[in-house]
C-alpha cells in the first residue's frame, strides 16, 4: 500500500490553519517566521520556496534573510541575537547547509529554545532523547513518525532499521522510534553485512541519498519501507529505494516525491505553531 504523504500533509495543514485562524480571531495576532538562507544551494532554494508558499497559504508572515555565501559567522550570530529578542518573531528557520566559514552547530545552538522551529538546537535534541514532550522535533523525522502514525503502524516491539546517522534525519528518527518502543538498528557507511540487517527489518527507513540503493533482495516480505532519500536523476526526483521492485514485497511504501518530503513541510508548520503559542503565551 502506498503511504500518501501529500494527502496526510493536507489534513495536517488544514488543522494548523484552523488553529492559526482561531488565534487570530481571539488574540488578533498571527505567527511570523524568520527564514535564513546563505548561499545559492539549489536544493535549499527549492525547499525555501515551498516553505514560503506554505507560510502564505496558512497566514504565517515571513521575514526573508537571504545572503550571499560570503557573509561572516559573526554577522549571522548577531542577526540571530536580534531575532531572539524580537517579540514579533516567533520562529527562526536556518536553511542548511551553511557555507564552510560558518559553524552550523554554533549557529543552530544560538537560537532561542522556543524559536528553534527546525528542532536542531542541542537542547531540543536533548529533550528529544529525554522523551520530554516539550521538545520541538526536527521536521523530517517528525514527518516520518506522522506517516507511521497516520497509517496506524504500531512500532511497539518491531525491528526498525534506519540507514543513515545524520543529525537531521538518522539520529533523531532513531530516538523517536525508540520513544515509540521500537527496537532500533542504526546503520552507516561502515556497517558490515548491511543486507543481514535490512532483511530483518519490519520497518526499514532509508536516509542515504543514493538512488536505487535499497533493492528487492534487501527487504523482508511485508516490511514497511520509508524512503527519505531525495536524488535528482536525469532531471527527476527519486528516492533511495528501487520503488518498482520493492513495492511488490512491501506492505507499505512511501513514494518519492509525495512521501516523507510532503510531511517535512507540514511538520515545520506544526513546529512554527508550537513556537508561536509559546512565544506569545497562548495555551
Ligand atoms: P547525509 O548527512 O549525507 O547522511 C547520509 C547517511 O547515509 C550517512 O550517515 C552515511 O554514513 C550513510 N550511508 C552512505 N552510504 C552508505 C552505505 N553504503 N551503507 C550504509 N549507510 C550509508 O544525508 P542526510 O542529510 O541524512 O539526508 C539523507 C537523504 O535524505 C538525502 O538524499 C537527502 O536529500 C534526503 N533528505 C530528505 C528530506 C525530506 O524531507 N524527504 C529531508 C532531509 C534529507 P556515514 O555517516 O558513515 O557517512
Amino acid at each position: 500500500m502506498l503511504m500518501d504523504g501529500k494527502e496526510l500533509a493536507k489534513d495536517i495543514k488544514a488543522k494548523i490553519k484552523a488553529e492559526i485562524d482561531d488565534i487570530k480571531r481571539i488574540y488578533n495576532v498571527s505567527p511570523t517566521v524568520a527564514s535564513i538562507l546563505v548561499g545559492d544551494d539549489q536544493a535549499s532554494q527549492v525547499y525555501v520556496n515551498s516553505q514560503v508558499k506554505s507560510y502564505q497559504d496558512l497566514g504565517i508572515g515571513v521575514q526573508k534573510y537571504f545572503f550571499s555565501k560570503e557573509i561572516s559567522e559573526a554577522y549571522l550570530l548577531n542577526l540571530i541575537d536580534k531575532l531572539n529578542k524580537d517579540t514579533e518573531v516567533d520562529g527562526i528557520m536556518i536553511n542548511l547547509p551553511l557555507p564552510p566559514q560558518i559553524s552550523t552547530t554554533k549557529v543552530l545552538n544560538r537560537i532561542k529554545l522556543i524559536k528553534d522551529v527546525d528542532g536542531f538546537k542541542a537542547e531540543n535534541l536533548g529533550l528529544l532523547f529525554q522523551n520530554n514532550e516539550d521538545f520541538i522535533s526536527p521536521s523530517t523525522p517528525a514527518g516520518i513518525m506522522a506517516l507511521i502514525k497516520g497509517y496506524k503502524i504500531d512500532l511497539e516491539g518491531k525491528d526498525v532499521v534506519v540507514i543513515g546517522r545524520s543529525n537531521i534525519v538518522g539520529k533523531p528518527v532513531a530516538a523517536l522510534v525508540l520513544n515509540s518502543h521500537g527496537t532500533v538498528t542504526i546503520c552507516n557507511s561502515h556497517t558490515r553485512n548491511l543486507i543481514e540487517k535490512t532483511k530483518n527489518a519490519d520497518v526499514l527507513i532509508s536516509a542515504v541519498g543514493k538512488p536505487k540503493f535499497i533493492t528487492e533482495d534487501m527487504v523482508k516480505e511485508g516490511a514497511v519501507v520509508i524512503d527519505v532519500g531525495i536524488n535528482r536523476v536525469n532531471g527527476k526526483l527519486e528516492g533511495d529505494v528501487d520503488f518498482e521492485n520493492v513495492q511488490k514485497k512491501a506492505s507499505y511504501i512511501t513514494p518519492v516525491p509525495g512521501g516523507v518530503g510532503a510531511l517535512t513541510v507540514a511538520m515545520l508548520l506544526s513546529n512554527i505553531l508550537k513556537s508561536f503559542k509559546a512565544n506569545r503565551g497562548i495555551i
